[in-house]
């Protein structure tokens, strides 16, 4: 479809300029410039409502600090806790969302699964049938 080919447009664009120290949009959402609707923060990590929702619940939870976490496929050792507090973040949205019964996690890594911004982030998705294979 066009929205799957514009996906992949969008996160084609984004791969080709990527630069990786440069801030992203989510860095604004951090320092709350641009407003986002936050549904869990504590000091490590930031959850908000994705504004393209892909199902009834679509929560974007990201780290505070990037730490070179532009994607999961650049992350190291060192990474191992965030990443684990990341992980847990998306139980706490599931429950606070009231998915905890069935929702799914994704982390879209590098252009060909149509990463768009680069600043490591999870999906939490539910509210809905989920399908498999995934697109
Ligand atoms: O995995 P991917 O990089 O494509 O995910 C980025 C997500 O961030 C998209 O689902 C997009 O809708 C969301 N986004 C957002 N608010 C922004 C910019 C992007 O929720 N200001």
């Amino acid at each position: 479809t066009n929205a799957v080919n514009d996906e992949e447009a969008a996160a084609k664009a984004a791969a080709a300029t990527l630069d990786e120290g440069a801030p992203t949009i989510f860095d604004k959402i951090i320092a709350k410039e641009i407003p986002s609707s936050i549904v869990y923060e504590d000091e490590k990590v930031l959850a908000f409502r994705d504004i393209s929702p892909q199902a009834p619940v679509h929560v974007v939870i990201i780290p505070k600090i990037r730490d070179g976490l532009t994607e999961l496929g650049k992350a190291e050792a060192r990474h191992g806790e965030i990443l684990g507090q990341l992980l847990y973040a998306a139980k706490i949205v599931a429950e606070k969302e009231g998915v905890v019964d069935g929702f799914r996690v994704v982390i879209n890594s590098g252009p060909t699964a149509c990463q768009s911004v680069y600043h490591l982030h999870l999906h939490v998705l539910g509210g809905r049938q989920m399908k498999w294979p995934p697109g």
